[in-house]
C-alpha cells in the first residue's frame, strides 16, 4: 500500500436517502479544491453483482462509466463534483465480492480451507478498496445502506480492520446522520444521533466526524452535547443543512470547517481551498434572468431518481443559458393522438429519454410527431433517437408499421433492429448479437468515439470533428433505410469512425431537432456543461420566446 494514500470512509446512520453519495462527492471537490487528487468509491450492500439488471422504479438510474460498467447512480454524483475517473474499481457491490471469492474456491485457491466472512470475505472487501487508490491523494469509500443492516456488516468490519492495514494517521471515519427538528418540542433532537452513533461503536467503529442532517444551523449547544455523546470532538459536528441546490453542499460544508477538519485528523498539509466557481455557479443557479419547460416523456416518471443524470444535464445546460429548467414529467402512457397537443402545449421543449421495454412506447411516438410538425426542440437520447426514426418512418416515409425490433420481432420495417454483426472498436473484435444472447450481457457499453460531420447541429454544439460519449443499448439504425430517410429530410451527423453505426440523427427543416445514440447526459458538469444539453435549453428558450 502506498504509505501517503489517505482513506475517508463515509458511512449512513438513522436512516436511508440523507444524501451520503452527495455528501462524499462534496467531500471530493472540497479536497480537490485544496489542490488534492481524489477518487471516490461506492460499496453497496445488496447481492446483485451489479445495478445493470436492476429496475430503475427501484433503485434509480444506472450510471454507466467510460469503461462501461453499470453502476450505482451515486457514482454520477462523484463524477459530477469531482475530476475522478471512476470505473469497475469504484463500484462493489456484495454480489461482486462474493462472486470473486467463490470463483476463486472453485480454482483451489484456498488450498482445501474452510472459506469464511472473515477474513476471506474481509479480505476480498479490503482488497477492493485498495484497487481503487493508484496514483491519488484520498480514497473516499462511501458505503451503502444503513448502520445497523445487516447484509452492510462485513462492510464494516472490512473499514474496522482497515485502520491497522493503513495506519491510524491515514483514515477517517465520517458518518452521516439526522438531526431531527421537532416542531411540537420547538427543537432539535439528538437521540438517533447517539444511537446510530452506539450501534458504529458496538462494531468498534469511532468516528471521527459527524455530519448532521438537518433543516436549520445547529447552535454551539447541540454541537456540543452531540459531541459529549458520542465522543468526537465539537468542531467534528458538522451540519449538513438542506439546501435549495444540490452544488451548494460543498459550500455549506467549508463554512462548517469540514475540509479543515479532514485534513487536520488526516495529516495533509494543502492550499487554500478555491471554491469560487462553485459559489458562482450557485448562484446563477440560484437567480437566473430566464425559464424554459421541458417536458420528459418517459415511463420512469414517478421516481425522480431514475433520470438523475438527465436532470442534472438539463440544469447545467440551463444555467449555461442563464436559464431556469422546469421539468415536466409526463408519463408517456397517458400520451396519445388525442391527448398530446393538450398535454404538451406547455412544453418548451420535449425530451425522450432512454429506456427499454414496449411501454408507452406509442405515446413517445404521438410526442416526437407533435414536436416534429408543430418546429419544437426535440431531444431524443437513445430510445428517444429509435423513436424519432420510427415517427419519421412512418409518418413521412410512409412506411406503416415501421418499428424497432425491440417492439414488435415480426415489422414489415425494422428501422432499428438488432445488428448481428458489427465491429466493435473497444475490443477490436467482430461482435454477433441475435435474440437469443444473454440478457445484459449483449450490450453496447460505456465510451465509443463518434465522427460529426460539419454543418450540422452536432457540430455547431461540439465544434470539433470527434467526440467520445458513453453508450447503453442494444438495439441500432438500420442503415438499409439511411438513403430514404436522407433524401426525405434527415441528416446522418455523427457516426462510429468505421462508418459502420449511426450515432446521431437531426432533421433538415427544423429549429432543433436531434437524437443521439448515446447518453450524453452522463457527461455533464456544472462547470462543464454538455454541449448538446446547452444548445437544447438555448433552442428551447427562443422556442418560449418565439411564442
Ligand atoms: N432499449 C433500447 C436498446 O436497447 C434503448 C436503450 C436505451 O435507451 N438506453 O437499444
Amino acid at each position: 500500500m502506498a504509505d501517503n494514500t489517505k482513506f475517508i470512509f463515509v458511512t449512513g446512520g438513522v436512516l436511508s436517502s440523507l444524501g451520503k453519495g452527495l455528501a462524499s462527492a462534496a467531500i471530493g471537490a472540497l479536497l480537490e479544491s485544496r489542490g488534492l487528487t481524489v477518487t471516490i468509491q461506492k460499496l453497496d450492500p445488496y447481492i446483485n453483482v451489479d445495478p445493470g439488471t436492476m429496475n430503475p422504479f427501484q433503485h434509480g438510474e444506472v450510471f454507466v462509466t467510460d469503461d462501461g460498467s453499470e453502476t450505482d447512480l451515486d457514482l454520477g454524483h462523484y463524477e459530477r463534483f469531482t475530476h475522478a475517473k471512476l470505473g469497475c474499481d469504484n463500484n462493489f457491490t456484495t454480489g461482486k465480492i462474493y462472486d470473486a471469492v467463490i470463483s476463486k474456491e472453485r480454482r483451489g485457491d484456498y488450498l482445501g480451507g474452510t472459506v469464511q466472512v472473515i477474513p476471506h470475505i474481509t479480505d476480498e472487501i479490503k482488497k477492493s478498496i485498495k484497487l481503487a487508490q493508484d496514483g491519488v491523494d484520498v480514497v473516499i469509500v462511501e458505503i451503502g445502506g444503513t448502520i445497523g443492516d445487516i447484509e452492510s456488516l462485513p462492510f464494516l468490519e472490512a473499514i474496522r480492520q482497515f485502520k491497522a492495514d493503513a495506519g491510524k494517521d491515514n483514515i477517517i471515519y465520517i458518518h452521516l446522520t439526522l438531526v431531527p427538528y421537532i416542531g411540537t418540542a420547538g427543537e432539535l433532537k439528538t437521540k438517533p444521533t447517539q444511537h446510530s452513533v452506539k450501534e458504529l461503536r458496538s462494531i468498534g467503529i469511532q468516528p471521527d466526524i459527524l455530519l448532521c442532517r438537518t433543516d436549520r444551523y445547529l447552535s454551539d449547544d447541540i454541537k456540543a452535547k452531540i459531541a459529549l455523546f458520542c465522543d468526537v470532538s465539537q468542531d467534528a459536528v458538522i451540519t449538513a443543512k438542506d439546501v435549495e441546490c444540490i452544488y451548494e453542499v460543498p459550500l455549506v460544508f467549508h463554512k462548517e470547517g469540514l475540509d479543515d477538519k479532514i485534513v487536520e485528523l488526516l495529516h495533509i498539509w494543502t492550499r487554500a481551498p478555491h471554491l469560487d466557481d462553485w459559489a458562482a455557479f450557485v448562484e446563477k443557479f440560484k437567480t437566473p434572468k430566464h425559464s424554459v419547460k421541458i417536458a420528459i416523456v418517459g415511463k420512469y416518471v414517478d421516481l425522480i431518481e431514475s433520470y438523475k443524470s438527465l436532470n442534472e444535464a438539463l440544469y447545467h445546460g440551463g444555467v449555461a443559458n442563464d436559464c431556469r429548467s422546469n421539468l415536466l414529467f409526463v408519463d408517456s402512457e397517458t400520451i396519445d393522438a388525442d391527448t398530446c397537443s393538450g398535454i404538451l402545449s406547455e412544453a418548451d421543449g420535449i425530451l425522450v429519454p432512454g429506456g427499454f421495454g414496449s411501454r408507452g412506447i406509442e405515446g413517445k411516438i404521438c410526442a416526437a410527431r407533435y414536436a416534429r410538425e408543430n418546429n419544437i426542440p426535440y431531444f431524443g437520447i437513445c430510445l428517444g433517437l429509435h423513436i424519432a426514426v420510427i415517427e419519421f418512418a412512418r409518418n413521412v416515409l410512409g412506411l406503416e408499421g415501421a418499428n424497432s425490433e425491440e417492439f414488435d420481432r415480426a415489422t414489415p420495417h425494422p428501422v432499428i433492429y438488432l445488428m448481428h454483426e458489427w465491429y466493435d472498436e473497444k475490443t477490436d473484435t467482430v461482435q454477433i448479437r441475435d435474440e437469443t444472447s444473454e440478457k445484459g450481457g449483449t450490450m453496447r457499453l460505456g465510451a465509443y468515439s463518434c465522427n460529426i460531420s460539419k454543418g450540422t447541429l452536432a457540430h455547431a454544439a461540439y465544434k470539433v470533428l470527434e467526440i467520445s460519449e458513453r453508450h447503453r443499448h442494444r438495439y441500432e439504425f438500420n442503415n438499409k433505410y439511411k438513403d430514404e430517410c436522407v433524401a426525405n429530410g434527415m441528416v446522418v451527423s455523427g457516426v462510429s469512425p468505421s462508418g459502420e453505426l449511426v450515432e446521431i440523427m437531426e432533421l433538415k427543416d427544423h429549429p432543433w431537432f436531434l437524437g443521439c445514440q448515446f447518453h450524453p447526459e452522463f457527461k455533464s458538469r456544472p462547470m462543464d456543461p454538455q454541449p448538446l444539453f446547452r444548445d437544447f435549453i438555448a433552442a428551447s428558450l427562443k422556442n418560449k420566446k418565439g411564442k
